[in-house]
């Protein structure tokens, strides 16, 4: 019987990635599930292409072998792919495959790729959290909600109907491995009819169609340590996606930013903030008091004839430092504010205050700067 184009089961296009892959699968899995159309054989039949589509493109190896051979590639051994049959007649058994067990067998480098690929681990997971700059000081604890799959509670992750025990795989009598006689190599290579698992399933869970996970949210309590930076990821060891059949999980990464605080900004451990000052507390003297990131107030000594832009530095009151008991510095600058909307009397008060004459060092910096204006002029002169 002539086979239907894996790429067109699955309703993708040749150049199609992994996930758009796994997608479509996953859309027309659960449209064509047995359990959604009870005694409809078209739809029986099409699960069964799909699950075939789906194992041969959603594996690197297998998908291209397929892409070079086509069906032949899967055709020896009968069931269950190349199995018992080996290969041997034509080479419609997969030269990749054959290929890249040798290379990986010579290399050393092959056999963690494929442990990966044939253990089914989960995929990781990323999810993005905005954190303001308040919780980046104190570090905080908070509760995300993540859409993932999961182990199949039906099957305890087993993909086995009733959470029946699997059977020793037929064509590898449980070794997850098949060694093969060509010409004089003896070559062994994962056991194609289970994967390398060494198992197989008589009948797959009606809950998860075998494969052993399904989909849920889940709650995750996630602690953001305090002085976390922006940028910052933080790993949860086995939180991502469930794996197939019981083989281990992804991981899951939650990258941090940082919200724009309205009047702190942050380097490194450091805070700076401007703050204005009235044009009199510049000039007498005086108090005033500032926001601190920890939630509380501290009080600056602005001594008189404080200049716009000077800094005031607040020692261990910035930023704290991760895994670190201290703490950055907090750096204040004066904005000296000029007055305005003056009431009457305090244009006259003003009006006074000028007339009252000006002393020679009342103005630090006019005096600096008029004195190399003259300059200038007096050598445009000459
Ligand atoms: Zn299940
Ligand atoms: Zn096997």
């Amino acid at each position: 019987m002539a086979k239907n184009d894996y790429y067109a089961t699955l309703g993708v296009d040749r150049n199609a990635g992994a996930d758009d892959i796994k997608k479509a699968y996953r859309k027309l899995a659960m449209k064509y599930h047995p359990d959604q159309n009870q005694g409809d054989e078209a739809a029986e039949r099409k699960f069964k292409e799909l699950n075939e589509a789906n194992d041969v493109l959603s594996d690197e190896q297998k998908r291209a072998a397929y892409d070079q051979y086509g069906h032949a590639a899967f055709e020896q051994g009968g069931p269950g792919g190349f199995g018992e049959g080996g290969f041997g007649e034509g080479f419609g058994a997969g030269f990749a495959d054959i290929f890249d067990e040798m290379f990986g067998d010579f290399m050393g480098g092959g056999g963690g790729r494929r442990a990966g690929r044939t253990s089914g681990r989960g995929a990781d997971l990323r999810y993005n959290m905005e954190i303001s700059m308040t919780q980046a000081f104190s570090g905080s604890k908070t509760n995300i909600r993540v859409p993932t799959s999961i182990q199949c509670e039906a099957c305890r992750g087993s993909g086995s109907a009733g959470g029946k025990a699997p059977d020793t795989c037929p064509s590898c009598q449980g070794h997850g491995k098949i060694r093969a006689q060509q010409g004089f190599f003896t070559i062994e290579r994962t056991c194609p009819t289970c994967q390398g698992q060494g198992q197989v399933i008589s009948e797959a869970c009606p809950g998860c169609g075998g494969s052993g996970r399904t989909s849920r949210e889940k709650t995750l309590s996630v602690n953001i340590p305090a002085g976390v930076e922006d940028g910052t990821r933080i790993r949860l060891a086995g939180e991502g996606e469930a794996g197939l059949r019981g083989a281990p999980s992804g991981d899951l990464y939650i990258f941090i930013s940082i919200a724009p605080h309205h009047i702190f900004q942050r380097d490194g451990a450091n805070i700076y903030c401007k703050v204005p000052i009235p044009v009199t507390t510049a000039a007498l003297g005086g108090h005033i008091e500032v926001p601190t990131v920890d939630g509380g107030r501290a009080k600056i000594n602005i001594p008189a004839g404080t200049q716009p832009g000077h800094q005031f530095r607040l020692k261990g009151k910035g930023m704290s430092v991760l895994r670190s008991r201290d703490r950055g510095d907090m750096f204040v600058q004066a904005s000296v504010e000029t007055p305005v909307n003056l009431t009457r009397k305090q244009k006259e008060l003003l009006e006074e205050f000028e007339s009252a004459g000006r002393k020679a060092d009342n103005n630090p910096q006019s005096e600096g700067f008029f004195t190399k204006v003259r300059e200038i002029w007096e050598d445009l002169k000459e």
